[in-house]
């Protein structure tokens, strides 16, 4: 096929996750923004109190509702990410070669004068570490500690503002994963009734089970894991398997391992991600420059595209539709790198190949999964109507990353919304199905929806979520439907 003769494909398979902020947060950027293609809203419990996130979480709801669009919300857990504390001023300049201190001490900070909103930090640092602050653009050098003050050098000034973070890439900090705040965060995320929490510089699978417990409930918000620290590579295996999904959290995960090594740990994530079948988030400084301008630099639009040729099941905006000055354009302009990315590759070969190994769990669901993957090539089906409770189905048959568009069908409002992060996947909340009546559903669901027209072919699946058949009636079942 010639190069520019890609096929345009009416849905993109790629989600996007959006942050709100200051600059999106009332009724009308969120209504702008989920027009413009946003599948899950992200809550930073960085940044913001309660009541703001109340509101805020309030207003997506609406829209949505309004919309009609399924539009996940995810809660994101500050964790042990420490940060400096607010300047007189909102900033410092650190000079180069100038001494410097970080306190504990509880102050408002001023020219050499840093404090720190970590209290162990002048307990865990030692002369010689280095602390790096501001996403890793500015780096002390530690000199010595007195009590709550620690003497540093300035290695690489700049403009230090409020509330930047701070890293100390030497050290493993004895600060836990979940700390009052973040249980209490959880605690008011899960009484709003948020789909997704995400749990930061997670270290061991242990963190995200003691964040299952907080959370509770009959069906719960799902867990995603954020992969920003590098004692999670070392468990990485079992922390998946622990999640419902993954975030990559570049941000933090870059300053804390040498900036050539996370474009490899990405692919390795999403990957691995996949082969549990879980969702798998690229995030962090995807479009940072449309903070302030209405156009990407060329390399932040090739990253986006990394992300979607890889087959990550969503990418995401932080401060660019947070704090930034274009919010609505940063996510048009992802919507439309996905979206020509994913048109290429179904042109060319289809999206991913099914892997070969699967790790067992759903080594029925995967076989059938893989094979349905091939039949909507081979027999160009318009639609795979997927018919999932929980979502497991769901799951599995997205990660088998098909030609055809998925529609998830369940009668769980929260089912429904979790399936909004996975890739390739459009949920739709339907009465219970029972019996045969699944082949009538399916049919009036894809010409509703325009996906097929008299004579076409789609496939109607189910029963792949919870393994071998065990409980009655979930056998996976594969169906052949001419609409
Ligand atoms: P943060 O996490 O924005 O909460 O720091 C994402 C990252 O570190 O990339
Ligand atoms: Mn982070």
């Amino acid at each position: 096929m010639p190069w520019d003769q890609a096929v345009r494909l009416k849905r993109r398979r790629t989600k996007i996750v959006a942050t709100l902020g200051p600059s999106s947060a009332d009724a009308a950027t969120i209504e702008q923004l989920i027009l413009a293609g946003v599948n899950v809203f992200r809550l930073n419990f960085s940044h913001g109190d309660h009541a703001t996130h109340g509101a805020t979480y309030a207003g997506v709801r609406q829209a949505a509702t309004a919309l009609d669009a399924p539009v996940a919300v995810l809660a994101d857990l500050c964790g042990p990410k420490i940060r400096v504390g607010r300047f007189e001023d909102g900033q410092i300049a650190l000079v180069d070669g100038e001494p410097v201190t970080v306190t504990v001490r509880d102050v408002v900070g001023t020219a050499g004068l840093i404090p720190s909103q970590y209290a162990e930090l002048a307990a865990d640092v030692r002369p010689g570490v280095r602390i790096l602050l501001s996403d890793g653009l500015l780096e002390l050098r530690v000199d010595a500690v007195e009590g709550p003050d620690i003497a540093c050098t300035v290695v690489h000034g700049g403009v230090l503002k409020d509330r930047k973070g701070i890293n100390v890439p030497d050290l493993a900090l004895s600060a836990p994963c979940m700390g009052d705040k973040d249980r209490a965060d959880a605690r008011f995320a899960a009484d709003l009734g948020v789909d997704y929490v995400a749990l930061s510089f997670v270290r061991r699978p242990e963190d995200v089970a003691e964040l299952r417990t907080v959370l509770g409930g009959e069906l719960p918000a799902r867990v995603i894991a954020k992969i920003e620290h590098p004692a999670a590579l070392e468990e990485i295996d079992a922390i998946v398997a622990a999640a419902d999904g993954i975030m990559v959290a570049r941000g933090d995960l870059g300053v804390e391992l040498p900036p050539e090594d996370v474009p490899v740990a990405q692919q390795r994530l999403v990957a691995l991600a996949r082969a549990h079948r879980k969702p798998a988030i690229v995030a962090t400084q995807m479009l940072e420059s449309m903070i302030e301008h209405p156009q990407p630099t060329r390399a932040e639009v090739s990253d986006v595209s990394t992300a979607v040729f890889s087959g990550a099941d969503a990418v995401m905006l932080s401060a660019e539709t947070a704090s930034g000055r274009h919010p609505v354009e940063a996510v048009s302009m992802m919507d439309r790198i996905a979206r020509r990315v994913e048109s290429h590759l179904w042109s060319d070969r289809g999206f991913l190949t099914p892997d070969e190994e699967a790790p067992g769990r759903y080594a029925l669901g995967d076989a059938v999964a893989r094979s349905v993957a091939q039949l909507s090539r081979d027999l160009g089906v318009r639609a795979i109507v997927v018919f999932s409770e929980q979502g497991g189905t769901a799951r599995v048959l997205s990660s088998a990353r098909p030609a055809a568009p998925l529609l998830a069908v369940t009668s769980s409002q929260r089912t429904m919304l979790q399936c909004a992060l996975l890739w390739g996947v459009e949920p739709k909340v339907v009465d219970q199905v029972t019996g045969e009546s699944y082949r009538a559903v399916a049919r009036q669901l894809v010409r509703d929806m325009g996906l097929a027209e008299p004579g076409h072919h789609i496939l109607a699946i189910a029963g792949l979520g919870t393994g071998s058949g065990a409980r009655e009636g979930d056998e996976p079942t594969t169906t052949i439907l001419t609409v």
